[in-house]
């Protein structure tokens, strides 16, 4: 891959070191289908891209990559394209989603998926509250939301409420799991393919989770670090993805070094369960 201008980025020793770690121990160990996952590109103390370094990624992306939404990975897969199949996610449904991401998306010509949480996006709920670098941050409207779809972005489902799905009993799973991609196809008025399980770590999830999620779901993103075999993609059950976190401590030779798969070595890497977890605040 060839590395072009870059985003200037400020980062941690940590982020450093791991990055560095990854190039000099993973480099040739990965391989696969890339995902994603972004949430914001406006807020420096969640991490966020800047929408500079968006537009880095995407046209990066668009030069070695087929994009495509995780609905049509699958499909993707199967048609044998010269250039292999990727995808680009957002999850949580902030409004720069809309007013940031989704013009660079238009001017390049390039599609992504976005999971929302209904009950965020109806203005129900502010799931902020469990996340100090998102407090005040505003969703998407239901409007806005379908603005996306009506450009080619691809909606999934994201629970109603962002809850710790393994702190809840089958049927609190099935309700927000299921009522969220409900909900979500009464305001599109179209089926909702995909998935993605709120915090999507290790501890995140159970297996009442990833059962409910093949019944309803073609698509099931994580955010298991690592990239995706084709022959996982392209199952005819549900698709358990891995995704790959890009955020403003990456540079381009970081983002390069992602997508070619050699984070994977994180693969195993314990996330902490997520702390200090309330109940979001009902308006
Ligand atoms: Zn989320």
């Amino acid at each position: 891959m060839v590395i072009s201008a870059a985003p200037r980025i400020r980062r941690s020793w940590k982020h450093w070191l791991k990055a560095r770690l990854a190039a000099a121990l993973g480099r040739g160990t990965g391989q696969g289908i890339p995902v994603i996952t972004l949430h914001t590109l406006a807020c420096e103390d969640a991490d966020a891209p800047s929408p500079a370094a968006f537009e880095w990624l995407v046209t990066t992306m668009q030069a070695h990559y087929t994009l495509v939404p995780v609905g049509e990975l699958a499909q993707a897969c199967a048609a044998g394209l010269a250039r292999p199949p990727a995808s680009i996610t957002f999850d949580d449904g902030f409004e720069d989603c809309w007013s940031l991401a989704l013009p660079v998306l238009n001017r390049l010509g390039a599609r992504a998926s976005f999971f929302i949480c209904p009950d965020f996006a109806g203005g129900r709920i502010d799931i902020t509250r469990n996340f100090a670098h998102y407090r005040g941050r505003r969703p998407m409207s239901p409007d806005q939301i379908r603005d996306l779809d009506a450009a080619g972005m691809e909606i999934g489902a994201h629970t109603l409420s962002h809850p710790l799905l393994s702190d809840l009993s089958p049927a609190g799973q099935t309700e927000e799991i299921v009522g969220s991609k409900h909900r979500l196809e009464d305001w599109l008025g179209k089926s909702v393919p995909s998935f993605a399980i709120p915090f999507g770590g290790r501890r995140s999830f159970d297996r009442t989770t990833l059962s409910i999620a093949a019944e309803h779901f073609k698509v099931c993103c994580t955010t298991l670090v690592g990239t995706n075999a084709p022959a996982a993609i392209t199952t005819p059950d549900c698709a358990i993805l891995h995704r790959l976190d890009m955020t403003s401590q990456d540079d381009g030779r970081d983002m390069l070094s992602k997508l070619r798969g050699d984070w994977n070595i994180y693969h195993s890497f314990p996330r902490a369960r997520p702390k200090r977890f309330a109940a979001p605040v009902s308006h």
